[in-house]
């Protein structure tokens, strides 16, 4: 196993054991309750707006390794971002996790930060889904009519 690899499973676990920004808020913005049906995952993430920054982003969530690591690793991404920001962040994480963008060669400490250790799930692409759920259900909450549950399928 390289050392990348390694790294990469230490900030998957050590999410996964310490998930931040973890509970319920007792404000919010928007919320939206995802899915994912192929392996179990159930996520609610919650949004603080402040104007156009995502103030403050917290989930709940049941699942995986892979789902847990990736919401919680997600909410320390987006949080102080702007839409526009989150959103492009998105558009990354998914390129990356999906295989169509190679993982950065400088790991964590290139521009996708921590996600960047979950760029070996593109080799599986049932985890794909996983990673993906939470930031899906993000762009729910702040894309769409509150209500109607999410699904990656
Ligand atoms: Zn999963």
């Amino acid at each position: 196993m390289s050392d990348l690899t390694e790294l990469y499973q230490s900030v998957i676990l050590d999410h996964n054991r310490k998930p931040r920004n973890h509970g319920a808020p007792e404000r919010f913005d928007a919320t939206a309750d995802g899915r994912n049906t192929l392996c179990g995952d159930a996520l609610t993430v919650w949004v603080a707006l402040d104007g156009d920054t995502l103030a403050d982003v917290r989930f709940v969530g049941e699942g995986c390794a892979i789902s847990k690591a990736s919401a919680s690793l997600m909410t320390q991404a987006v949080k102080g971002k702007s839409r526009a920001e989150a959103d492009a962040l998105f558009e990354r994480f998914h390129a990356l996790v999906t295989g169509r963008e190679a993982p950065p060669a400088e790991g964590v400490r290139g521009p996708l930060g921590p996600l960047a250790a979950l760029a070996g799930v593109s080799r599986f692409p049932i985890r794909v889904k996983c990673a993906s759920l939470a930031w899906h259900t993000l762009q729910a909450a702040l894309h769409r009519e509150p209500g109607a549950p999410v699904t990656t399928e």
